[in-house]
């Protein structure tokens, strides 16, 4: 993955002391691959490697860094930077009613978009929303939008198949100005491929109804061909955004460098579900890390910390480095931080997909099996024995205490064995590390 490939030649550069022509050359070629298959177009790959090194050469290399470890900081900035500065909200600074106008292929999820966003701006907005279809080339279209908006809690407004998308716009601005609506969003009518009458159609809705925002709708998935798309639907209209969506599908979204390239256009909104509450706030760095194959790295770091009692966590470095021992008690309260977190499953989703897809889920499911089991196991010992686990290693009544415990956690002996070895194995690692190295972890996991 570009990840292990990245950290090898961080190791390679270890120890010069700024970024030169010839150190940062396998570096960006690694990052170029990297773009590539993420399916961001080439002139955009281009572009974009030729401003890193720009940023990057002649770079001095400061502290404990190295030339690798700058460079891929410059990539990730550069990257989040080309995909948009912060968040950037829709924009709803108009006359009521804000007229929204989604732009955009078929198939893109324009009506399904429509839908997420009456819910967001009627949710987080406190927006009264109206909806409306100009699709008049499929009757099914017309009652898609009425049945997602019912879900989403807005209002439709009705259309026909006989009616000129332009009529039907005007109509449903009369009607939502008259019944004080906040934000009108004209779902529109797309094609498979590029097409003139259409484009001709979509420009004169626009001329029509004057909207604030036009939000260009696009698939993710759609790879190399985004960027066509994209330079057509600015040819024909101001967009003033873009829906990035089914982005929960395998693609590593490098539609997102290439869409935001074309269009100058911020992107606003991703889809990452067929459900209606399937939007996200577009967030350029989170993305970033999904483009370069580096997973959701700060979502993992935020639900990390999240679950667990940093006070909690330093009293055991505390008492490894003191040497009074890691117990069972301790092995009892880990698991127990697991379950906090929300389990394996959870973490693995916010892991880069190319780690989650090694691990399958039937390693989680047994993984998550196991960690019930060891958890009975050790609630059925006595407070003592998790406190003094050499009654259970080497004590006298070791095996009696062993076989009351397997009876109580309903397990055979040999698990309460193995759970043991497995205590025994993970002290030695506690020893090793003095404390030191636990500490240095929730440092970086606590900021
Ligand atoms: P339109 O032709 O542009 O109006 O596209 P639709 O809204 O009808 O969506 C086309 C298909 O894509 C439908 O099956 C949607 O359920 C699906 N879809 C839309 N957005 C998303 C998304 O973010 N994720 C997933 N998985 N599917 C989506
Ligand atoms: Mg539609």
């Amino acid at each position: 993955t570009l990840t292990d490939r990245l950290s090898h030649l961080v190791k390679t550069m270890r120890g010069q002391a700024r970024i030169t022509e010839s150190n940062v050359q396998d570096m960006l070629r690694e990052v170029r691959m990297a773009l590539l298959e993420a399916d961001v177009a080439l002139p955009v790959v281009r572009d974009f490697i030729a401003r890193v090194k720009d940023k990057a050469l002649g770079q001095e290399v400061v502290g404990s860094l190295n030339p690798g470890q700058v460079l891929v900081s410059i990539v990730q900035k550069e990257l989040a930077a080309t995909m948009g500065e912060g968040i950037s909200d829709i924009n709803l600074a108009a006359q009521p009613p804000a007229v929204i106008l989604m732009a955009g292929l078929q198939g893109a999820g324009k009506t399904t978009t429509t839908a997420k966003l009456a819910k967001h701006l009627i949710e987080r907005r406190k927006k009264k929303v109206l909806t409306v279809s100009a699709d008049v080339y499929r009757p099914a279209a017309i009652e898609q939008l009425k049945t997602v908006t019912k879900q989403a809690g807005a209002e439709w407004f009705p259309s026909a198949p006989d009616q000129k998308p332009r009529d039907i716009a005007l109509a449903a601005l009369d009607h939502a100005k008259r019944h004080y609506f906040d934000v009108l969003l004209v779902d529109t009518a797309g094609r498979l491929a590029i097409d003139e009458a259409l484009m001709a159609e979509i420009r004169e809705l626009h001329a029509t109804i004057h909207p604030v925002e036009t939000l260009f709708v696009v698939d993710a998935m759609q790879g190399q061909d985004a960027v066509n798309t994209a330079r057509a639907f600015k040819e024909a209209l101001p967009l003033t955004g873009v829906v990035l969506t089914k982005l929960d599908g395998d693609s590593r979204g490098g539609a997102a460098l290439s869409v935001r390239q074309v269009t100058g256009a911020p992107i606003k909104f991703a889809g990452v579900s067929e459900k209606i509450d399937g939007l996200e706030v577009f967030d350029a760095e989170r993305h970033a890390g999904r483009v370069l194959g580096m997973g959701d790295i700060v979502a993992l770091v935020e639900e990390v910390t999240k679950g667990v009692d940093i006070a909690a966590a330093q009293k055991l470095a505390e008492k490894v480095k003191s040497g009074s021992g890691f117990d069972l008690n301790d092995f009892l309260a880990q698991i127990s931080q697991m379950k906090k977190m929300g389990g394996l499953g959870n973490l693995m989703d916010k892991l880069p997909t190319q780690m989650a897809a090694k691990a399958g889920q039937a390693d989680l499911d047994r993984a998550e099996r196991d960690m019930k089991r060891m958890e009975g196991i050790l609630n059925a010992m006595t407070a003592k024995e998790r406190r003094q686990p050499a009654l259970l290693m080497d004590g006298k009544s070791k095996a009696s205490r062993k076989r009351r415990i397997a009876a109580g956690a309903g397990v055979q002996i040999q698990e309460v064995n193995r759970l043991l070895n497995q205590f025994d194995q993970m002290q030695g690692m506690m020893k090793k590390m003095k404390g030191g190295g636990l500490m240095k972890m929730m440092k970086k996991l606590g900021g």
